[in-house]
């Protein structure tokens, strides 16, 4: 069997991130780019990588970022996956500002249906936000969700109780420190990507102080969000976040949303 150096010929540093780099890479037979995400060999290599790999590794969807194999090199971890050529949706929302609805559709629908396979696999997400959604290099790009880091099996793994993800897309039932339902806590952090393409701010954030992590948290406790005056967002649009914004969700229903 080939090894890492053999297979695969590096081109360029994708970026950064808390577990080490991620590197575009040329398969040397194929001529086909990846993307591998190296993670160092050691105490790095917990659980949650275990995790991010066994998840990560079962899905196959044409909104997720396709996993391709894991090698070890002497020093690393390496997850070969799929290359998304177009970068972070956050990044294209940060240079347009904000979303016109048709955009903001455009590719909400694409998370969603990635997000309703993740979780008829059993599988939740628990860090979907803009900078976890990837764009292929197509005109008309393909969403591609990433970033397994937290993901929970229903079938493997216990049930969600602790409070991860990122402080903006969080949802009111994962701050309780209880059990939560993952796939509920997950259509939540969709609701935050749907806000934040059509408005270019974050829904529970004080305008006056938005790094204040204690009052963007009570704001999420309290649902206390608004659509300033000056976005245009009709009304049925209005309607499908408040019913996604919701404190106590008994059952947030994909079909309703889709
Ligand atoms: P983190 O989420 O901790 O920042 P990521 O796993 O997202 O780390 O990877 C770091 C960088 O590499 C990010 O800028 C990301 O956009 C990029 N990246 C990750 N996976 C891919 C991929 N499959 N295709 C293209 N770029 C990627």
């Amino acid at each position: 069997m080939l090894n890492m150096e053999e297979k695969y010929e590096p081109l360029k540093e994708l970026g950064s991130g808390n577990f080490g780099v991620a590197r575009l890479v040329r398969d040397k037979k194929t001529k086909q780019l990846f993307a591998v995400k190296y993670i160092e060999r050691g105490t790095k290599i917990d659980e949650k990588v275990q995790r991010e790999i066994i998840n990560h590794r079962s899905l196959r969807h044409p909104n997720i970022v396709l996993f391709r194999e894991v090698m070890l090199t002497p020093t690393h971890l390496a997850i070969v996956m799929e290359y998304a050529a177009g970068g972070e949706l956050f990044e294209r929302m940060c240079t347009a500002g904000r979303f016109s609805e048709d955009e903001a559709r455009y590719f909400f629908q694409q998370l969603i249906s990635g997000v309703s396979y993740c979780h008829s696999m059993e599988i939740c997400h628990r860090d979907l936000k803009l900078e976890n959604t990837l764009l292929d290099g197509n005109a008309t790009p393909r969403l591609k969700i990433c970033d397994f880091g937290y993901s929970k099996s229903g079938i493997l793994h216990s049930k969600p109780h602790s409070t991860v993800g990122t402080p903006a897309y969080i949802a009111p039932e994962v701050l309780s420190r209880k059990e939560y339902d993952g796939k509920i806590a997950d259509v939540w952090s969709c609701g935050v990507t749907l806000y934040v393409m059509l408005v270019g701010a974050y829904p529970f954030e004080d305008p006056e102080d938005p790094r204040d992590f204690r009052k963007t948290i009570a704001r999420i406790v309290s649902v206390q969000y608004s659509i300033p005056d000056y976005v245009h967002i009709s009304s049925s649009c209005r309607l499908l976040l408040s019913q996604i914004f919701v404190a106590n969700p008994s059952k947030v229903v994909f079909s309703q949303l889709v």
